[in-house]
């Protein structure tokens, strides 16, 4: 019997697809086991940004002493990271005997077998085809936390934005068909969970590659009348393809499609967003907002936002500031440029050096932490249903849940109210999470 340990890094997809990696591998006759008990170690990477590779960089130079030269232990590196630097990762350390990239995690439990088999065997499985396509049926029933569960509808994106290395790692978008991802809510909803999350690059392209095509906002419909779910939530949006029928659906269907967006605008300037490539302007944003709140009184509003991309100006970045000023998000992603090689922005000359990107950053992140606390302040006294879905990570005897706009919650409680949805009275609101107390229980 082989042992496997798996550590998934970066963004949902990932988390997701190494549960499927994991229930594929349990079916095949594989238990899970500590790292340091493991036959293989499965790295499944993320490379959005050079930060995310040298977490796995360093998680290989540290298995040295672990690796056993008849073939075993040894680590495969899958995820975006396997299809852009796994063969380099494989080259520099022996231990590395696996590698594919996020389109082929169906080659990882077959591989993983043959190599068994293999000591002195390497085992590649990337191409150069970005629309193959090599995935796992299982529905991954392995995940971590038993109340919420997240549901992949669609692959890759061929958006290509200037800065973006995910079409070229993750490939061209693909949606799955409605008929598998209804059966794979209702097989979670079926096994307990409460909250389903489907995911994707750009989740509102859903449905457009499929014949008869199949909007995004028919899929969020049938999702809450037909599967069972409690709560629905998506993530991620893109700005240009957030249409009308999409917040028509979010209203019609509350409260089992939760009030919650993430509408990444990555630059107030018009300018810079055309430098993107990212296809709207600040103005379409701006009506894609006002129909939203109009619509969705509640709506917990977040976005990304990147400082420091090639070609920023003093001015471009004030158009940021501003931007923040006017929308105030509940939350903001914020990151400084990393140049990601093989991208149209990292072949810029105009290049901002590191500490002008690190002051920028430094800006919104004060601007931004201070909207929030203001936001989270106001919503004191005010009382939302709140799905109790873990142990809060500081202290004993606490709870965390979310709102249905997605805020995060600490309420004192015992671990026989997880999974649980209580009415929570918010008692404070801080930059970062609000405090409340159970008023009851709601179901
Ligand atoms: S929409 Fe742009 S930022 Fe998002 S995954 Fe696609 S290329 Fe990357």
């Amino acid at each position: 019997m082989y042992r496997f340990a798996l550590k998934a890094y970066g963004c949902q997809m990932n988390v997701y697809d190494g549960d499927k990696m994991k229930t594929a591998l349990l079916a095949r006759g594989w238990t899970e086991a500590p790292e340091d008990e493991a036959d293989v170690v499965i790295l499944n990477g993320c490379s959005i940004r050079d930060k995310s590779e040298q977490k796995v960089w360093s998680e290989l130079g540290r298995f040295a002493p672990r690796w056993g030269r008849e073939g075993r232990p040894f680590v495969a590196v899958t995820g975006c990271i396997g299809q852009n630097v796994g063969a380099a990762m494989a080259s520099r350390f022996p231990w590395v005997r696996f590698v594919s990239g996020p389109r082929h995690i169906g080659a990882v439990p077959e591989g993983l077998d043959l190599l068994m088999g293999c000591p002195g065997e390497k085992f590649f499985h990337l191409d150069d085809d970005p629309s193959a396509f090599f995935d796992i049926s299982e529905v991954p029933l392995t995940r971590a936390n038993p109340w919420k569960a997240f549901v992949t509808i669609t692959h890759g994106c061929d958006n290509f934005c200037s800065y973006c290395i995910v079409p070229y790692v993750r490939g061209r978008f693909v949606s799955r068909s409605p008929g598998a991802i209804l059966e794979e809510v209702r097989a979670f909803v079926q096994d307990g969970a409460r909250e389903i999350t489907l995911l994707g690059q750009n989740v509102n392209s859903y449905g457009k590659d499929l014949s008869p095509s199949f909007p995004f906002s028919a899929l969020l419909r049938e999702c809450a009348v037909k599967t069972g779910a409690d709560r629905l939530r998506f993530v991620t949006s893109h700005p240009q393809d957030f249409t009308p029928d999409i917040v028509e659906v979010m209203k019609e269907h509350q409260p089992v499609i939760c009030p919650s967006v993430n509408l990444p605008i990555q630059s107030g300037s018009d300018r810079m967003l055309a430098l993107m490539n990212r296809k709207y302007t600040l103005s379409q944003y701006r009506s894609t907002v006002e129909l939203l709140r109009s619509a969705l009184p509640d709506l917990g509003l977040t976005s990304d936002l990147i400082v420091g991309h090639p070609g920023e100006t003093e001015e471009d970045f004030a158009r940021s500031v501003d931007m923040l000023r006017e929308f105030r998000f509940d939350l903001v992603h914020t990151a400084a440029y990393s140049p990601r090689k093989g991208t149209a922005a990292a072949e810029r000359e105009d290049q901002i050096p590191p500490a002008v990107k690190m002051e920028r950053l430094r800006i919104v992140n004060t601007l931004q932490s201070a909207i929030a606390g203001e936001i989270n302040a106001s919503l004191e006294g005010r009382t939302f249903p709140v799905l109790l879905d873990d142990r809060a990570p500081r202290g004993e005897g606490l709870l965390q849940g979310r709102t249905p706009s997605d805020k995060v919650v600490i309420v004192e409680g015992g671990e026989d109210l997880l999974g649980r949805t209580a009415s929570v009275e918010i008692t404070r609101g801080d930059n970062w999470c609000l405090t409340g107390k159970i008023l009851f229980l709601l179901d």
